[in-house]
């Protein structure tokens, strides 16, 4: 088989790829549907994504392409709602833009430690730029559990900028200006959504796609760079002149063969996501999108209500459960351990079963962003395209990013390319 351009995944990154190559392009898929971690799953009233998938365009072009393509009825526009769970109370996200709706010793430490805190021109970490920016209380409150939750690891291996645009920052100055009047300065405070889920909006990129040229159920296993061909686990090969690579890093580096790739994907760093997803019987009393969860007591440090986004009458939960990457998964005990903080959190009781639910484990699920991989990386990736080999997307780049960057990222280098 031959390939001007071989792309590897058909997830969001590598579909976007081919859509903006139109032609002279094959995709292998290893799973029998496309999709990646934005594909969407249909259990009888309940429809549910690989964890919340919301779409937050920064861009007119990639919100207009999501408008003019999706049904304008199965369209939702939502004002996003969310809030953060901390000691039985609900308060508003960020934590260190509302501290002033704690109560009033915890307010008094958290503003007390914010003017106290030793700004540095450089962080070490992120954990060291979390108390020099915010101060040890708030720091100690939030964000420094919550980020151990999600991220499942020590917060000084990580980079000071790990999170890039989507760590919501906050000075002084608009920390008090939002005592007295609510702004709300994240990169998501509106977003739309799919009535049928992320996963038909992916539906609309797969199906734009000449059929033939997209091979599900179809592995790469292997990759010889001097000879710019691929082998799949079938056996078949293929010879392509640009490989572009969407499948996760640390399986990419793999099929090489060659033991510096082997080594640096050994050092390579991220923790992996048990997602949840429940349905109910019943509606909760919450009225929240998602709930950010930074107790210690608690498995998951994050939940979200599909039945709130999609105006729906029974609960339609995801939960989100943050694990190194080495963790044995008992998902068993997890769901055990889900339904008695359900309980805890007053989102179910005895009256309101459970009446669906699957698990899904995104793997690798955040990637862990540090200077010494981030340079060798860099170095690597500019090896690789001496071979007309790209590596893109939030896992193919090691990244943190979101949909709308991937297909982003992908248009720029199809353009480059052609
Ligand atoms: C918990 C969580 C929540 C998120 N929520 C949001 C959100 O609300 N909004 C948002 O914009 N983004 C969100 N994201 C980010 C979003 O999931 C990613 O940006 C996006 O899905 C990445 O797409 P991709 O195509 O680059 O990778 P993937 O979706 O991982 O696609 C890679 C594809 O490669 C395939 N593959 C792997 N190995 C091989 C192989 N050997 N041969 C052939 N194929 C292979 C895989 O099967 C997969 O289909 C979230 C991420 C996480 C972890």
């Amino acid at each position: 088989m031959k390939a001007k351009y071989l792309i590897i995944g058909a997830g969001i990154s590598g579909l976007a790829m081919a859509n903006q190559l139109g032609c002279d392009y094959r995709i292998v898929e290893k799973e029998r549907e496309p999709g990646g971690y934005c594909r969407t799953i249909r259990e009888g009233d309940y429809v549910w994504d690989y964890a919340g998938h919301f779409f937050h365009f920064k861009t007119e072009k990639y919100r207009k392409l999501f408008l003019d393509n999706v049904d304008p009825a199965d369209v939702i526009v939502q004002e996003k709602r969310t809030k953060i769970l901390y000691r039985g109370a609900l308060i508003d996200y960020p934590f260190q833009a509302n501290i002033h709706q704690l109560e009033k010793q915890e307010f008094i430490d958290c503003l007390y430690d914010l003017f106290q805190r030793e700004q540095k021109s450089e962080y070490e970490n992120f954990q060291d730029m979390l108390y020099g920016k915010f101060g040890r209380s708030i720091t100690e409150k939030f964000l420094r559990p919550y980020n151990e939750k999600l991220y499942a690891c020590d917060l000084r291996t990580l980079d000071q900028n790990a999170m890039g645009r989507f760590f919501p920052y906050a000075d002084i100055p608009q920390i008090v200006a939002n005592m007295k009047r609510e702004q709300d300065r994240s990169y998501n405070s509106t977003f739309l959504y799919p009535r049928n889920g992320a996963g038909s909006f992916i539906n609309i990129l797969y199906r734009a796609l000449e059929p033939d040229s997209v091979l599900l159920d179809c592995a790469v296993a292997s990759v010889d760079p001097e000879r710019r061909l691929a082998t799949f686990s079938s056996g078949e090969t293929c010879e392509y002149e640009y490989l572009i690579n969407t499948a996760p890093l640390n399986h990419f580096l793999k099929m090489f063969r060659d033991p510096e790739l082997s080594a640096l994907e050994g050092r390579l760093s991220y923790n992996k996501v048990l997602v949840l997803n429940l349905g109910f019987a019943k509606k909760s009393e919450y009225r929240e999108h998602w709930i950010y969860v930074p107790e210690t007591d608690a498995n998951y440090y994050r939940i979200g209500f599909y039945d709130n986004i999609l105006g729906t009458d029974k609960l339609s939960m995801y939960i989100e459960i943050g694990f190194p990457r080495d963790a044995e998964i008992d998902v068993e005990r997890q769901l055990e351990l889900t339904l008695e903080n359900l309980k805890r959190h007053g989102v179910i009781d005895e009256t309101n079963p459970l009446q669906a639910w699957n698990a899904i484990v995104m793997d690798p699920a955040y990637v862990h962003i540090n200077t010494e991989t981030e340079r060798e990386l860099r170095q690597r990736k500019a090896e690789l395209r001496a071979h007309g080999i790209y590596t893109i997307g939030r896992y193919g780049g090691w990244t943190y990013c979101s949909m709308e960057d991937c297909m982003l990222e992908a248009e720029a280098l199809a353009k480059q390319l052609k």
